[in-house]
Order: structure tokens, then sequence, then C-alpha cells
């Protein structure tokens, strides 16, 4: 069996001992030290660490100060973190549709949708590959937009050189299955001082010096225990992402002209870290995306469907105030994607025999 994913942090154990042993296992000095290896790898000048992914996002919008009624606009299609952040945050929330390429948020529609009560832009780094940042962080300037990127999937991907993360407030997940793990976890970076004191004000109780509150805050506090676990990986982070880089490329080498099937392109000024390896499984395509799934599942070939719909189209989000508007024929980019994308292994304990044992059964399936 080759999983679609393998958790790494047997490197973890010294450091987390060591937590163990001084018996401070809350947020202290090994947060301290996650947080600045992090903010050297961002680019950043600040990284705040919290306890998820999803908090990130919401403490990213809260420091923002949004009132009712102020927008965000984002991608219909990511993961389900980024719709609630930005409804926990008691923001509404607009959708542009994505491009077919990066499968991130694409600047014309983003363009359309930007009206007067607009606030922020949240673009999503979908699968490890930076969004648009060339064109869409000029469009939030010209705005007087906020950018908080949702770079959950994308630690150690650039832009032109600049990191994910450093476009805005930057939210990243630490969560088992990210590149980077602390079981649970998350960091939020930034370059502006005083957003990131206030982050880490807001981070504990909203709480300055001991029983002064400054804030209506929250619990959102990392412990030494994650941090411990997360360190090495952020040391060895260069290793682990060119590894999925080296079983991507063979991937895309072995995979190209199979028929019916699109191998994820890497566009221009772009480091992709490959999070997901996703292919898209088109309409003429032997099998359909689900019944290849299934096979590949038989064969013992991990796979995942990240994500099998837009991220409103549910019941839950369909008569809610803060989700006015959206429809699947509104995104027909993110729809069509939504129905054609195929994860398949790229993490870093793969051989090469188990990357191409991928590659022969997915063209043998289809026919190549
Ligand atoms: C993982 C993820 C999140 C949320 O992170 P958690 O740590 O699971 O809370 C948000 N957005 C995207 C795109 C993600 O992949």
């Amino acid at each position: 069996m080759i999983p679609i994913t393998v958790v790494d942090v047997s490197d973890a154990e010294p450091l987390v001992r060591e937590v163990l042993r001084s018996g401070a296992i809350a947020q202290g000095p090994m947060v301290r030290r996650f947080e600045s290896t992090f903010a050297e790898i961002s680019g950043t000048r600040h990284a705040v660490a919290v306890n998820n992914g999803t908090t990130a996002l919401v403490a990213a919008l809260q420091v923002l100060d949004l009132r009712p009624g102020d927008e965000v606009v984002t991608s219909p299609f990511t993961f389900v973190a980024t719709l609630n952040a930005i409804l926990e945050a008691g923001a509404t929330v607009r959708f542009a549709d994505i491009r077919d390429d990066d499968f991130a948020l694409d600047p014309d529609r983003v363009a359309e949708v930007v009206g007067p009560r607009t606030r922020v832009l949240m673009p999503v780094h979908l699968y490890g590959q930076t969004a648009d940042m060339g064109k869409l962080a000029p469009l939030a300037a010209e705005h007087g937009l906020h950018v908080v990127e949702d770079a959950a999937q994308a630690v150690g991907a650039t832009f032109e050189g600049r990191p994910a993360g450093s476009f805005g407030l930057g939210c990243f997940s630490l969560y088992a299955t990210k590149n980077v793990t602390t079981a649970e976890g998350g960091v939020i970076t930034c370059d502006d001082d005083e957003v990131a004191d206030r982050l880490r004000v807001l981070r504990n109780q909203g709480m300055r010096a001991r029983y002064q509150y400054e804030v209506a805050g929250h619990n959102y506090r990392m412990t030494d225990l994650h941090a411990a676990v997360g360190i090495p990986q952020l040391e060895r982070l260069e290793r682990i992402t060119a590894a999925r880089r080296r079983n991507a490329e063979r991937l895309g080498a072995g995979l190209a002209g199979t028929p019916g099937l699109r191998v994820p392109p890497v566009l221009p000024g772009r480091e992709h870290v490959w999070h997901q390896y996703t292919v898209l499984i088109g309409p003429h395509a032997m099998l359909s995306r689900d019944e290849l799934a299934a096979q590949l599942t038989e064969r013992g070939i991990g796979n995942g469907i990240y994500y099998p719909k837009v991220v409103f189209d549910y019941d839950c989000y369909r008569e809610h105030p803060l989700v006015p508007e959206a429809s699947p024929a509104g995104v027909p980019v993110a729809a069509a994607v939504a129905e054609q994308a195929l994860s398949l292994p790229v993490h870093p304990a793969l051989s090469e025999s188990d990357v191409d044992f991928v590659v022969e059964t997915v063209r043998e399936l289809l026919g190549a």
C-alpha cells in the first residue's frame, strides 16, 4: 500500500523530551524558537504561532478590526477552514473564480467581485503553489485591501523569489498532513511590528501583563510540546521540499501525454512545494475521475479528492446570511476542477519505484 500521506516526526524526540523534562510544557521558549525559525523561512519580521491553521486565519482577520458588512474576497476551491474562518470573524464572504492552471484566484475575476465593502483579499495558495501574487498584490493595493494569505499548504513556496506569507498576513497550518507538522498548529507571519504585537496579545486572552486586558481575546496559544515537534522539520525543510519536488518531477515526466489526464503545471516564477500532486481527469479519459480513484485504491495506491465540490455548496452555507449570492454556476472553473481533480502520492517517503508504480498504474488504467 502506498499511502497518500506519511507523517514523519521521527526526529522530534530529543526536543520533546527536553520539554517534558523541563516541566514547562505550555507556551514558552520552544514556541519562541519555533517562531524565529519560521520567520526566517518565510522572510518576514514576525511569526506568531497559534494552535491551528484555522485560528491563524481567524486571528489574522480579527486584528484587522472588520465591521459587520465588511467583505472578504476568497477562493471557492479550498478547504472549508478558509470559509469558516471568515464567518467566525463575522465578515461577509465573496467568491471569485479560480484559474485552472494554479487552481487559485483569477485576478480578472477578483477585479469583478471587489466592491465598496471589500476590505480583505484572501488568496489560497493551493496544493503548494502560490496564487498569482504578481497581479493580486497590486490589485489589493489599488483598492486599499488588506491581504490575508491562506498559505496553509504552501510553507516554503515562493512567487518571484518572495515567500508565501510575506505579501500581507500569512496564515499557515501545521496539521498532521501538512508539509511541516506539529500535530495541530498554525502560524501567522507579518512584517508589521504593531500587528504582530496585537496578534500576540489577542492569542493570550487579550492580556499584555498579568490580568491587564487590552482587547477581548481568546486562547489561541501553541504549546512548547507542539513547537518541539515542529522545529526539526523547519531545520530540514529544504530537504523535505526537495524530496517532494523530485517525486513531482518524476510523476510529471511519467504521466505526461496520458490520454485524458493533465499533469499540474508549474508556472514561471513560482517555486512549488508540492503539498499535493493534483492531476485533472478530463471528460474524455477512459475512466471517470471517481472510477480511477476507486481503481487506484483497489491496487493499493492512496489518492485523494481535494476538493469534491466548491466550498460553499453545502446546505449549511446555502441560506447563511454571511454567504450571499454564492452559486456554483457563478464559479464555473472551480466547479469543473472540483469534478476533475485527483491527488496522487508525492510525499517524501516515496521511493523511486513507488513513484514508478503510481505512474505505470495510472497510465495502464487510462489506456496509455
Ligand atoms: C489545512 C488547511 C487549513 C486549516 O488548517 P488547520 O490547521 O487544519 O486548522 C486552512 N486552509 C487550507 C487551504 C488548508 O489546507
